[in-house]
């Protein structure tokens, strides 16, 4: 058995290994709350899908190079591990008629058939997660992520209007008075504890406190894609020349050191 295929048991010992920290988050908080809304379900799903020759070679140069590979769970292993989750929060019955569509469906399994790609680290970082999802990438959507839950609604109404146009932050000391400044893409400035969150999620993850500085001067800076890349290094005590790119790079990467 090689990367591209693995078994619902072996999931969590991987998460803890090997998954970048977008997707450990994202597989804690299915663990924790048995449920994901769609973007999670979407993010973390295809990420775990097995590689399907084929069509799925067309869409990545990435991918065609074999630089990257899915984590590889078949659909009758998602359907499985998904289901064992949310039937603990929703019930068997309800997943089966509402959720697992969805998964068959990131197998082209359903609609039009497409057999969808995991997303890259670009697509993660310009999504636009909201209040109570937990998608996205941790390095940019920390103070919503990790941050406490209590963002007043008005200040995203501000963000919304004020905010220059997509991809922009909401300007350093803007304030607008409702408290805690958190913008639509879930960024922004604020008290709310994202900050020592996040630092304790990468702690979680094995990065020392040395290293810890500078993954956040990355992410102070926005370099969210070196932060990711600074953390694989100090949890594999080894050197990622090529940055990670993709989330699903860094899942090889680490699986090509691990088992050398
Ligand atoms: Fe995930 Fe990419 Fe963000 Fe790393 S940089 S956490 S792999 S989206």
């Amino acid at each position: 058995k090689g990367f591209s295929e693995i078994s619902v048991k072996d999931i969590e010992a991987l998460a803890k290994s090997s998954f970048p920290l977008c997707m450990r988050h994202l597989f804690d908080k299915l663990k924790e709350d048995h449920h994901l809304k769609h973007g999670g379900r979407m993010q973390l799903g295809l990420f775990l899908k097995v590689v399907s020759h084929g069509i799925f070679w067309h869409h990545c140069p990435m991918l065609q190079a074999g630089l990257i590979l899915g984590v590889g769970l078949k659909l009758d292993d998602a359907l499985s591990f998904w289901k064992t989750e949310f039937s603990q929060k929703v019930g068997a019955e309800r997943f089966d008629k509402e959720y697992a569509y969805g998964i068959r469906h990131n197998y082209g399994r359903e609609g039009k058939r497409t057999d969808y790609t995991p997303y890259s680290c670009q697509k993660i970082i310009s999504s636009t997660p909201s209040v109570g999802d937990h998608h996205g990438c941790p390095y940019r959507h920390f103070r919503l992520l990790f941050g406490s839950k209590s963002y007043p609604s008005g200040c995203i109404k501000w963000y919304q209007s004020h905010a220059p146009s997509s991809g922009t932050n909401v300007s350093e000391g803007a304030a607008c008075g409702l408290g805690p400044h958190i913008g639509s893409k879930g960024e922004g400035r604020g008290g709310d504890g994202g900050e020592e969150n996040l630092r304790a999620a990468l702690s979680k993850m094995g990065v020392n406190s040395r290293a810890m500085e500078d993954v956040m001067d990355k992410v102070q800076n926005r370099h969210y894609q070196l932060a990711c890349t600074l953390t694989f290094e100090a949890v594999h005590g080894a050197s990622c020349d090529s940055g990670i790119n993709h989330p699903n790079q860094y899942f090889s990467d680490s699986q090509k050191i691990l088992q050398a």
